[in-house]
């Protein structure tokens, strides 16, 4: 056959299409030639799989199984894709409504159940694993591996490599991972929050109470075996990308005055809503209204958030025989060995600086980068961090903002006041300290460097008036002058930017 431009064999050509990277490259492949739309034509099926499989990797299998549980629980509220994970819809006579497939046929799942009311059925998951891939479905593999993606980004910038925004897992890390991620979505899409509206217990009626309770002892028989089938180091996987889930979580709500326990509700908040608001800036909970609103009023006594995960977890683990995953940081050992709890924590009070550090004098935000505009720090009232009763100075002070305004921005200033404090060997270490010493390349906290900031903004004040000429005869009393807060005139004649060497 010949094809005027485009000699390409079929084989060739089906190559090029199971090779496609995402579902849009496929369809546009497709629709560049009849030949290629022919090819496809011959086996969409192998070709959509494919392709899917290049989006989720070796995770596919889990990702369809995300998209295709019968249990999966309908959202109450029905959001389109609010849930990431929503239940196929049917017609009126419970068959399926006809799917777009690239080609395929519907496929064949049982129809679609509320979690808690569906009979315990073994669920064959190869099933729901090989039946082919609708249009409809391509939509929530790409959307959900998204999330996953993000996940493990954010995951290997917290714990493996702080210098790089994309993840640096290898491929067998990054399986892992994934997989596991996947396993805890669907476990929150099946065991998900507002599926407990019925299992708490009313005040007032003993009758019904016990009804709760069995109904709550139904639900957490269902926990455990879903998780039965997992094999036990996929289970620590598990494990670790909830806690995962957990900080992430607990860094997003961190000023909205929650108490800690709130922590355990991460796992039922599931991957997708935690990662949406994560990277929802703007708007810090709308996202979770819907779940907080549930649990609000009584978050510590809820029945099904204590526990969500971890109860039925270290359950099967004790009929194992195994012990529960540790507390400690080698717990994310489960997904590589190559983590070291120094990568998470402030060089110099080795405390865990979460999502958020300092380095080179530059605020990073883990999953956002550098941040250019410092938001704990301000031009206008930068002077509140200079050293002992120099913050009431008003001389120095003003002299300080004036200085400082003109780097237009605190990022700026910050990295100006770093880099002048080494290149001029100015920094002064906290000699009393019990903290290691400060330096160039440190990680630190936000603490650690607010203490840097006091320690030597100071210093690099001084240096600024020396450079320019304008410092004054130091005062005896230094920085710790009490006269210069309320004599102006005395804060005028005397430099207060040295150390006290009188008392
Ligand atoms: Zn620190
Ligand atoms: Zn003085």
């Amino acid at each position: 056959m010949s094809r005027p431009g485009l000699p390409l064999s079929d084989d060739i050509i089906d190559r090029i299409l199971l090779f496609s990277p995402t579902f849009a490259s496929l369809l546009a492949t497709i629709l560049t030639a009849k030949s290629f739309y022919n090819v496809f034509r011959t086996h969409p099926k192998s070709i959509v799989r494919a392709v899917a499989y290049n989006i989720t990797g070796p995770a596919l299998p889990q990702a369809l199984s995300c998209i295709r549980h019968p249990d999966i629980a309908r959202p109450y509220n029905k959001r389109p894709n609010e849930w990431g994970s929503e239940v196929p819809s049917e017609d009126e006579n419970g068959k399926r409504s006809p799917t777009h497939a690239i080609g395929s046929p519907a496929q064949t799942t049982r129809s679609s159940a509320q979690a808690i009311g569906s009979s315990a059925q073994a669920i064959d998951m190869a099933d729901l694993s090989e039946a082919p891939i609708t249009a409809a479905e391509t939509h929530k593999i790409v959307a959900n591996a998204k999330v996953v993606a993000r996940l493990e980004d954010l995951f290997s910038a917290r714990y493996f490599d702080r210098s790089s925004s994309t993840s640096q897992l290898s491929q067998l890390e990054s399986q892992i991972f994934r997989v596991a991620v996947y396993h805890l979505m669907l476990y929150s899409s099946i065991f998900h929050p507002s599926t407990w509206s019925n299992l708490l217990d009313s005040d007032d009626d003993d009758d019904d109470r016990d009804a709760a309770g069995l109904r709550r002892q139904q639900v957490l028989d269902k926990r455990t075996q879903f998780l039965s089938v997992i094999s036990t180091p996929e289970l620590f996987q598990i494990h670790s990308v909830g806690e995962f889930l957990k900080e992430t979580f607990m860094w997003h709500i961190r000023f909205q005055g929650y108490p800690p326990s709130i922590r355990d509700l991460a796992p039922a908040v599931g991957p997708v809503l935690i990662v949406e608001s994560f990277d929802d800036e703007e708007d810090s909970l709308e996202t979770f209204e819907d779940i907080l609103d549930l649990i609000e009023e009584d978050l510590d006594f809820h029945p099904m958030v204590t526990e969500y995960l971890s109860g039925p977890l270290v359950k099967i683990l004790e009929a194992r025989n195994e012990k529960p995953p540790q507390e400690t940081f080698a717990h994310w050992h489960s997904i590589s060995p190559r983590i070291f709890e120094k990568i998470s924590q402030c060089d110099r009070c080795y405390t865990s600086y979460e999502f958020e550090f300092y380095h080179n004098g530059i605020l990073t935000q883990i999953g956002f980068g550098e941040r250019n505009d410092d938001p704990h720090y301000y031009l206008q009232t930068i002077s509140q961090y200079l050293k002992g009763s120099l913050r009431y100075n008003k001389v120095e002070s003003d002299c300080l903002r004036q200085e400082a305004q003109q780097y237009g921005s605190s990022s700026h200033l910050l990295v100006k006041i770093w880099d002048d404090l080494w290149n001029f060997n100015l920094v002064k270490q906290q000699s009393q300290s019990q903290l290691v010493d400060w330096t160039r390349d440190d990680f630190l906290c936000s603490s650690c460097f607010r203490m840097f900031l006091i320690e030597n903004l100071w210093v690099w004040l001084w240096h600024t008036k020396a450079v320019s000429g304008t410092l004054k005869e130091n005062c005896w009393y230094g920085y710790n002058c009490r006269t210069q807060t309320h004599k102006q005139v005395h804060a005028e004649r005397l430099s207060h930017l040295c150390e006290q060497t009188r008392h």
